[in-house]
């Protein structure tokens, strides 16, 4: 999962993305509203935290440019104590929750995990397809009860796969949500990933659909 902070207090974006990070999730930062709005213009993210006061574009003003464009992502903006206006004017631009200013870190990854699981049709924090289940508030993967030992990688694969269960993921969008910008992609890093992960679950849930990509997926007889 990957996901975008636009936030110009350089302290506050940094502990944001560091606790994301540690979460599991891949992170690109923009500190004003213009190169904020570029990135989630052009690039694929699971969630974007969109700041309302920042410099050069103001966030109402970016939120308002993406869901014009029929941009989707689900975005989470962060407010001003005492601006209750500012929570009004972001959600209706288009921003699906709020957290305000000062927050505590929990609070924010909490809410971006419910607006991933949500935008994916999931209700519940933990994510289950036959034998495997996926724990996202702990960022922790089990296959019949016993925890799986994964890299952070494997983990966010094994993650994107399990939001989007019973749907073919081609391998461009793995290696999108997976990697940051600045990453030398290369998409047959993928198969390889694929592979370990298989290891080391060791049922075969993670099919390959030929020219397309891959699918978790419950085997029929199962239930
Ligand atoms: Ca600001």
């Amino acid at each position: 999962m990957r996901i975008l902070i636009v936030e110009d207090d350089i302290n506050l974006n940094r502990q944001l993305a560091e606790a994301l990070k540690e979460a599991g999730y891949v992170v690109d930062t923009a500190f004003d509203g213009e190169e904020g709005h570029f990135l989630g213009d052009t690039e694929p993210y699971d969630a974007i935290i969109l700041d309302i006061g920042l410099p050069e574009m103001d966030g109402i003003t970016v939120l308002e440019k993406w869901r014009g464009a029929g941009r989707a992502t689900p975005v989470l903006i962060l407010t001003a104590r005492d601006r209750w206006s500012d929570k009004v004017a972001g959600i209706d631009a288009g921003a699906d929750d709020y957290v305000a200013k000062p927050f505590h870190v929990e609070e924010v990854l909490a809410r971006i995990r419910a607006l991933i699981r949500r935008a994916a049709g999931h209700a519940s924090s933990e994510i289950v397809c036959g034998p495997v289940r996926l724990d996202t508030k702990s960022s922790k993967a089990t296959v019949d009860g016993k925890q799986l030992k994964l890299t952070s990688h494997e983990y966010r694969l094994l993650a994107y796969l399990m939001h989007h269960k019973g749907e073919v993921v081609s391998r461009t969008e793995l290696v999108e949500h997976m990697y940051d910008q600045d990453f030398d992609r290369d998409s047959n890093t993928i198969e390889v990933f694929v592979g370990r992960l298989r290891k080391k679950m060791g049922v075969d849930l993670i099919e390959t659909v030929r020219g397309l990509g891959y699918r978790i997926q419950a085997p029929t007889n199962a239930n």
